[in-house]
């Protein structure tokens, strides 16, 4: 038996493994690549394994950079099932929807600056419709947190909670050959310990080998224990300021865990009654779907719904759905919170936001999501003088902060922790991080008294 580690290997997009096990052959994630659009595009179309071949798949969360080549998978003419527990299935179809919609508006993109060159260019299709990713969300089977399932001859799994997104799990597979019988762990994205909403990561059985991600294998978080009240003082700051606070988010996740946080400074009363808006129609399906299930909530969570009755839907805050809802929110007169995304401000209604914001200084941009090179939001983050948004410069007059606590990925000492704790462990093969990242996590494993590996795009390693 061996695996064959084919995505987002010493890079973090486009997550895909593939084990083999006898004759069958058992899919790890579809993630999509993110990255330049002209190799994206030909590393998400060309699958590096025969998408006839594989009897079944097995998706650990609902990140576009986990699930979002599925529908790509189908159309290569896979025929098998996707297992996933509940809430992932009901997270994947928004943002599968989501991702063709977004492929849709590339392949609009390409085609107008293709026809400029050459008005008989043949158009581009788009990476996968609306009907694609429709049809993968029919492909779907539902597995129960700690619930031991064979999903195909020799291959058993059972899903523990990873607290990284809603629905996400930690994968553990028992591996059947003849006599032999291994056992095998996935991380998926492993979240972090005291995260708002989600139960924490859960404690593994013995297992011989694990697959880890390693995003951020070479760093360390602010705690997420102290969150809610550093928000609580940007916050405060920003109204006595008479100003706006602007939260560029990512709409799965992030957005969720502010809305906590504020709902329970709101319900005990110190949050000041100031209007909350949630500006991102992508944001309000992922939440519905938070909303619709509480089983995966920690104590906590329950314990606020029980005794306010409502967390993602309090008072205060008001979804945005339409253009011109939007609009409107920037009329509003007086302090208000807005969160939008897209959560590096590199496009989405949260531009519209900023170019309001970014002169004013009484007001305030709270950064609270990893900002990649080049994107607006390390240009705030960095205070460039002049912020350009749609083509026209901007004087950067707001407060920026930052606070990156609210990472739904473990730091360095909280994987570290997460491993060492895991009994029997043979070896790590450490992916999903940038190559500096991940073989600093490897090092820092090895010190530790672990073996760890990090493989190679499309390396096979034998079990
Ligand atoms: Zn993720």
């Amino acid at each position: 038996m061996k695996i064959q580690f084919c995505g987002a290997v010493r890079s973090v997009t486009g997550s895909m493994h593939v084990l083999h096990v006898g004759d069958q052959q058992v899919l790890l994630e579809c993630g999509l690549y993110q990255g330049k659009r002209s190799l994206a595009r030909k590393r998400n179309k060309e699958l590096p394994f025969d998408a006839t071949k594989i009897n079944h798949t097995v998706l650990s969360h609902a990140h576009i950079d986990h699930s979002g080549n599925l529908p790509n998978l189908i159309k290569s003419g896979y025929k098998g099932r996707i297992t996933a527990t509940d809430a992932t299935v009901d997270l994947a179809k928004v943002l599968l929807r989501d991702s063709a919609y977004i492929q849709k508006k590339d392949a609009e993109y390409l085609n107008r600056k293709l026809r400029k060159k050459d008005k008989r260019a043949e158009p581009i299709e788009p990476l996968y419709s609306q009907a694609d990713a429709d049809e993968a969300t029919t492909r779907f089977d539902t597995i129960p947190y700690r619930e031991r399932r064979e999903i195909v001859p020799g291959i058993h799994m059972t899903c523990y909670d990873a607290g990284h997104i809603l629905g996400s799990a930690v994968t553990v597979y028992e591996l059947r050959e003849g006599d032999k019988t291994v056992t095998l762990g996935f991380t998926g994205d492993l979240g972090r310990p005291n995260h708002p909403i989600l139960r924490d990561p859960q404690r593994l059985p013995r297992i011989d080998y694990l697959i880890t991600e390693s995003t951020y294998g070479n760093r360390l978080h602010e705690a997420a224990e102290s969150m809610k009240n550093r928000l609580l003082e940007v916050v405060t700051q920003t109204f006595e300021a008479e100003g706006r606070l602007v939260i560029p988010a990512f709409s799965v996740g992030r957005t969720q865990n502010l809305i906590y946080h504020l709902a329970e400074l709101f319900h005990e009363g110190v949050l000041p009654k100031v209007p909350i808006f949630v500006d991102s129609p992508l944001a309000i399906n992922a939440t519905k779907a938070y909303r619709d299930h509480p089983e995966c909530y920690d104590q906590e969570t329950k314990d606020l719904m029980e005794n306010s009755g409502s967390v993602f839907g309090f008072d205060l805050v008001t979804y945005t759905r339409t253009a011109d809802e939007s609009k409107a929110i920037n009329e509003f007169k007086g302090p208000c919170i807005v969160i939008s995304a897209s959560g590096m401000c590199e496009g989405g209604r949260i531009l519209h936001h900023l170019k309001h914001s970014v002169p004013r200084a009484e007001d305030t941009i709270l950064i609270v999501g990893y900002q990649a090179e080049h994107t607006l939001g390390r240009r705030l983050i960095n205070r460039v003088p002049k912020i350009r948004i749609y083509g026209q410069d901007y004087k950067l007059a707001a407060q920026v902060k930052k606070m990156n606590g609210f990472s739904a990925h473990a730091d360095r000492d909280e994987m570290a922790t997460y491993i060492k704790h895991i009994p029997g462990l043979k070896q790590v093969f450490v992916v999903h991080g940038e190559e500096d990242a991940s073989i600093s996590f490897q090092a820092y494993l090895q010190n530790l008294g672990i073996k760890a590996h990090v493989p190679h795009p499309l390396e096979f390693v034998e079990l």
